[in-house]
This record gives C-alpha cells, sequence and structure tokens, in this order.
C-alpha cells in the first residue's frame, strides 16, 4: 500500500516535492509502514543490517535503462558503458549480461572490465593522456577500439604497437568546438577544453595516422560532456562530424567506425531528462546514410538514477541564522554537490517524516570543510537523531568519487534485486585506512 503524501509538484524554491521525486524514480516508493522502499526492498531494513552511510543501487533500474536505451537506438548502435560513472563489478556484470561493453579512461578501468568478463573487442579506451603501459595493456588485451586525442598520443601508440608486433585500431577523438550547455566543469567539446584533436588538426592528423606503422585508423569519436539535456548540442556536433566523414572519405580515406560519445542527461531537479527517443533521432537526422558503424559512450544516464545514499541524521543544530541539519554522510561520499554545485533529491525515508510539515534547512556533513554541503535551504521535516534519508541518483559520479578525507572509512555498498539484496562492498574497518602506511625505521 503506498502512501504517497499529495502536495504540488515543487516546492516554494522551486525543488520538486518528496512526492513528485519518488514518483520520477520508479524503483522508488513510499509505503505506509516500511517507509522508503527501492524497489521491493524497505530501506531502513537495509540500514539496520548495514548501518550508514551506505551506496543502494538497483539491479532493475540498471537493466530497465539499459534496454530502454537499447530499444530506442536499435541494435546496430554498440553501448559502451562509460565505467567511471560506477565501476563496480556487480554494475559491470549487470550492464554487461544486457548486452553492453565498456568504456575505460585507465588502465585500472580496463583491468576492471575485463575482471568484470567483458570481452575486450567490446572496450574501447578513451582518455586525454594514456601512459605507455596503458597502451600495452590495451593492446596486450586485444581491445576493440583505441580513442586518440592528440599527435602526440599518435606517435607514442605507434611506438608502442610497432614494438610489440600489434596493430592498434584506432578511432581520432575529434573536438567539435561546440558549447554542450552544461556545467563548465563537464564540458568537454570546446576548444578550450582539453579533450580531443583540434578541428582544423582533424582532417591532417587522420591522414598521418593511416601513414604511421602499428596504427590502422577506422574512424572518429567524439564526446561534447556531461549531463547534456538539450540535443541541440548534439546535432550540432554530429552534424560537424558528418560534414568531416565525407571531406575525409572524399580524401579517399576509409572512415567506417564512428563513437558518438556519451552524455546523456538525467534528472536530478526535476528537469526532463534526455529521452532515447531524442537521442536516437539526433542520431539519425544528423548521420544516418552514411553507412557508418556507430557506438555510444553513456555513464550518467544508465547508472546515475539507478542509485542512492543512505544516510543517518547524527543531530539537527539550530542557531540564530540557520537550521542545519547533519548528516553522518559527507562531501567525501558523495562529492558531487561540493565539486560541482551539484543538486541532489533528499527523502526522508520514515513514512512519519515524509508526511510532516517542512521547513528550510541546510544539509551538511560532519567534514571540517564549509564545502561539505549537500542542500541549502531545502525543504524538510524535524529530522531527529538517527532519522534516515535517501541522497537520491547518486549511482553515477558518487562512490567512484569517494575518498577517506578526515580518516573516514568508505560506506557500504548494497545492491538491491526485487526482494532481494546483498551487501556487495563491505563497509571496511578504519584500520584498513592506515594498513599501507609505513613509517621509517628512524621515527
Ligand atoms: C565521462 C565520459 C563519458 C560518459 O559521460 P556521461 O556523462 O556519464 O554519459 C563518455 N565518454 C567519454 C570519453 C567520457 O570521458
Amino acid at each position: 500500500m503506498a502512501a504517497h503524501p499529495h502536495p504540488a509538484p515543487t516546492d516554494p524554491a522551486g525543488d520538486p516535492t518528496t512526492a513528485a521525486l519518488i514518483a520520477a524514480h520508479p524503483a522508488l516508493s513510499m509505503h505506509a509502514m516500511d517507509g522508503l522502499m527501492l524497489d521491493e526492498v524497505p530501506l531502513a531494513a537495509i540500514a539496520r543490517a548495514v548501518g550508514t552511510p551506505t551506496w543502494v543501487i538497483s539491479a532493475a533500474t540498471l537493466r530497465d535503462r539499459l534496454a530502454s536505451l537499447r530499444a530506442a537506438l536499435g541494435p546496430d548502435v554498440a553501448i559502451h558503458y562509460a565505467m567511471k560513472a560506477n565501476d563496480h563489478l556487480a554494475v559491470l556484470r549487470i550492464l554487461a549480461a544486457g548486452g553492453a561493453g565498456a568504456d575505460v579512461v585507465s588502465g585500472g578501468e580496463l583491468a576492471r572490465a575485463r575482471a568484470a568478463g567483458i570481452a575486450p573487442g567490446n572496450i574501447v579506451f578513451s582518455g586525454v593522456g594514456k601512459s605507455r603501459a596503458e597502451m600495452a595493456l590495451a593492446l596486450a588485451e586485444g581491445i576493440g577500439q583505441i580513442n586518440v586525442e592528440s599527435a602526440e598520443e599518435l606517435g607514442r601508440l605507434s611506438a608502442v604497437a610497432s614494438a610489440m608486433g600489434r596493430t592498434a585500431t584506432v578511432a581520432l577523438r575529434v573536438n567539435p568546438d561546440v558549447d554542450a550547455d552544461t556545467h563548465a566543469k563537464i564540458t568537454t567539446g570546446k576548444a578550450e577544453n582539453k579533450f580531443g584533436i583540434a578541428w582544423e588538426d582533424a582532417a591532417r592528423l587522420y591522414a598521418h595516422a593511416a601513414t604511421l606503422p602499428g596504427l590502422a585508423p577506422v574512424g572518429l569519436a567524439v564526446h561534447i560532456g556531461s549531463q547534456i539535456l538539450s540535443m541541440a548540442p548534439y546535432r550540432a556536433a554530429y552534424a560537424r562530424v558528418a560534414g568531416l566523414v565525407r571531406e575525409l572519405r572524399a580524401g579517399g580515406h576509409a572512415v567506417t567506425h564512428l563513437d558518438c560519445g556519451g552524455g546523456l542527461g538525467i534528472s536530478y531537479r526535476g528537469e526532463t531528462e534526455a529521452s532515447p527517443a531524442a537521442f536516437a533521432g539526433a542520431l539519425r537526422s544528423t548521420l544516418g546514410g552514411l553507412d557508418l558503424a556507430l557506438s555510444i559512450e553513456p555513464g550518467r544516464w544508465l547508472a546515475g538514477p539507478a542509485g542512492l545514499l543512505l544516510a543517518s541524521v547524527i543531530q539537527e543544530k539550530q542557531t540564530a541564522h540557520r537550521r542545519f541539519v547533519i548528516l553522518d554522510a559527507a562531501m567525501n561520499d558523495l562529492l558531487r554537490p561540493a565539486l560541482y554545485e551539484a543538486w541532489h533529491g533528499i527523502v526522508p525515508v520514515s513514512p512519519i517524516d515524509a508526511l510532516a510539515p517542512s521547513s528550510p534547512a541546510d544539509v551538511v556533513g560532519p567534514v571540517c570543510e564549509s564545502g561539505d554541503s549537500f542542500a541549502l535551504g531545502r525543504l524538510l521535516p524535524r529530522l531527529g537523531e538517527g532519522a534516515l534519508v535517501a541522497l537520491l541518483d547518486a549511482g553515477a559520479y558518487g562512490s567512484v568519487m569517494s575518498s577517506s578525507y578526515n580518516a573516514r572509512a568508505f560506506a557500504a555498498q548494497v545492491l538491491v534485486d526485487g526482494a532481494k539484496w546483498a551487501i556487495i562492498r563491505a563497509r571496511p574497518p578504519v584500520d584498513t585506512l592506515w594498513e599501507q602506511d609505513i613509517c621509517p625505521a628512524w621515527l
């Protein structure tokens, strides 16, 4: 039995209400007895068993989102999950079982993808700075494609591949100089960003790559940024790239593959999320008819809405100026608010709290930084010591960005799958934080 409160869809600050946030997440429901549930599991039961803070991720949501992307794109567009969003082996296994490959940005991610059982042919290596050791690992594993981002990198990869007697299948990541209309820290396709090959150098470098030993250039790659909600920047970027494909082909080069990048945005604060159908339309309208093997690299769109961070209230603190809700989760767990001024929905887990009258509060963590803040002036009920809250849409760029700052142990991780749930990473004992410390003998 669901007990949804029925206030307006937004509160006076323009924030979505608790009811609207729950309604926007198919995996979430508020149960009159059990409180906030993720799929069929009460979050309070997880907190009782595992403690807090704990990351909780829904297997069904991961599967459903991958399936809806696949349905919109059709079988011919390869999906390489950008695993930097959430690289847990269980997440990788679920997405790989749904047919996704992986987009990796380091040797560590490549090793993780292989440990999760992803076939090397379904792995693409992106990133602005790959070491020779990482290149050698990628070639030894025989991965599907390496996206190269500079003339210098082409030279180094050619040398590594030649020395190994291998041929690297490469795409050139071009920078289309398009504004993705997103946060400055997650835009990657402007000329001033460090990413990709400058537009005016692209044709010349493609021709150059074809002359280098150990390299087989097969196409282009483009990734303009993250949390992109409008299709306009995608259309602008893909139209530019389509022109470059035609130019290269006219120059006698084979261009068979186009990696269209990731960046699809999700609804954190009631925005309309990027729709798979609209994205498929943008691909078709700009690249259809070019006879290219297309691939995409979504990270956030697949994993973000699947996960949340479950936290407990340590206490409220009322000053002459502000009301603070102090959580046991902090910026070392979920960095996005501090790093990107990101907004995350915060939903009380108790059904009584969810229906209680609310007033503005600043939601903060215990870390000794003013930046350790999850929300300002958020409408929340009075939350007593031990009250549980869920920070929503934390499945991407959440646990992977955690640190142990302030000697705080990493949070536990739990996977929910229907009515089943399991710990997928145990909360490490605090002494593991100094396990690798070495005190020199002279001390
Ligand atoms: C980060 C990244 C992605 C994924 O971005 P999302 O916004 O999470 O979809 C895809 N491709 C490359 C090259 C990236 O660096």
